[in-house]
């Protein structure tokens, strides 16, 4: 068997690390899927703000996430459009209601 040539020799270094790139890539996006599962099973329903659980409160046919620790109010994507439609007053109605 003769000696590969040097540009064969370029070529399988080169597929050797576009593989090696490959695997790095996958392994990296891997990793980050993982960490992302880790950081919502840590975060699910917990307080942005001071980070105890959040209750889920109903008001007005939506649910609002509410922390009885600091009374933070979060509402889900959505939930707030829900709420105010075109107006605007009803906000104000909530802040009041939430306030305490
Ligand atoms: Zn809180």
């Amino acid at each position: 068997m003769s000696k590969p040539s040097s540009t064969e020799e370029e070529y399988f270094a080169r597929e050797d690390a576009e593989k090696k790139k490959r695997l790095a890539l996958e392994e990296a996006k891997k990793l980050e899927q993982a960490e992302k599962e880790r950081l919502k099973n840590l975060h699910y329903m917990r307080c942005p703000k001071c980070g105890m659980q959040l209750q889920e409160v109903l008001y007005r046919d939506i649910y609002v996430d509410k922390c009885f620790s600091c009374g933070y109010v979060g509402f889900d994507n959505g939930e707030l459009d829900k709420l105010t439609g075109d107006d605007t007053s009803i906000v104000q109605s909530v802040v009041k209601f939430f306030k305490s």
